[in-house]
């Protein structure tokens, strides 16, 4: 398996290398703890989903009242559902025959 070119967090530019970025630390992440806990993965796979929920909670309170100058606004109801449907659209297996993605799954 060819692994693309690992980013640093100095490479982040924008939302795209952001993702990426992620996308490696969070599956470094996971395999680590996959290796070291001898848990199942369905099992690591949920504490990651629990560690993010954590952190947006956690982030939320931070920004609740004006306390940060950035200036968000939590809506949790409204954030939470966007989680969501970003893990179920980011998890979905891909079919192959959906002549959109074909290009992009075959370089995957
Ligand atoms: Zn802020």
């Amino acid at each position: 398996m060819t692994m693309p070119q690992q980013i640093k967090v100095s490479d982040i530019t924008d939302e795209s290398s952001a993702q990426t970025y992620l996308d490696q630390m969070v599956m470094t992440t996971f395999c680590r703890v996959l290796d070291t806990s001898r848990l199942p993965p369905v099992v690591v796979m949920r504490l990651l989903a629990s560690a993010l929920g954590t952190t947006y909670r956690e982030v939320a309170v931070a920004h609740q009242d004006g306390q940060c100058p950035c200036g968000w606004c939590p809506l949790p109801a409204i954030d939470i559902e966007t989680l969501r449907a970003s893990l179920e659209d980011a998890a979905a297996l891909k079919r192959a025959d959906d002549l959109g993605t074909m290009a992009v799954a075959g370089r995957a």
